[in-house]
């Protein structure tokens, strides 16, 4: 490993604090059991550790969407796995690993009012890099932490090429670990 980004304590932590975020909004919304729906395969590992800390009774839905083939951006949003659960006029939280230019997200987002007709739909992330070359930085509703670190980071869902997911923090791997 390069540099830990994120150690198992903190995600913890973090889940624990992005909970209490996400339960407060729900007592003011306050329109039924909203669902959790987690972006595969990233978010996954999140997914599964934000929501035991949440209160509120949840419903957990997933959806599988791709704007990178590799490590570069294509700037185009494919969904593969559609949610399963009828999400109209529901409260939806979008939960994603990482948003890195926000334009993924971005398209996400208004494929889901568009197709799905959610009553709300709020994002919560569990990483934000800051990135020159954001641009839609408004995109985040609930934000685990930000990093300035621009390196590609793996663990904890993140992976690269489909490897490293099951990491249990998030890193950089050294140089050696990726070619
Ligand atoms: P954006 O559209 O915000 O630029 O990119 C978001 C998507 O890119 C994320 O859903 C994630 O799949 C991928 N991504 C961006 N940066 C990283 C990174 O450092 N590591 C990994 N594993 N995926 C990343």
């Amino acid at each position: 490993m390069e540099k830990l980004i994120v150690s198992e304590d903190e995600i913890v932590r973090v889940c624990s604090r992005l909970a209490k975020e996400i339960d407060s909004k729900l007592d003011e919304t306050k329109n039924g059991v909203p669902v959790l729906v987690g972006i595969m395969n990233g978010a996954l590992p999140f997914l599964y550790e934000l929501v035991k800390h949440i209160k509120h009774p949840i419903e957990i839905d997933t959806i599988k969407a791709s704007s990178y083939s590799g490590t570069e951006t294509t700037g185009k949003v494919n969904i593969t796995k559609e949610p399963d659960i009828n999400l109209e006029g529901r409260d939806v939280i979008l939960v994603e690993d990482i948003i890195d230019t926000g334009i993924t997200m971005h398209y996400l987002k208004q494929f889901i009012k568009d197709h799905y007709k959610p009553k709300n739909l709020y994002v919560c992330v569990l990483v934000k890099r800051n990135n020159l070359n954001l641009k839609y930085s408004e995109i985040a509703d609930f934000t685990g932490l930000t990093t300035d670190e621009q390196r590609y980071i793996v663990g904890f869902g993140f992976d690269y090429y489909g490897l490293w997911r099951n990491e249990p923090y998030v890193f950089v791997p050294s140089q050696k670990d990726i070619q």
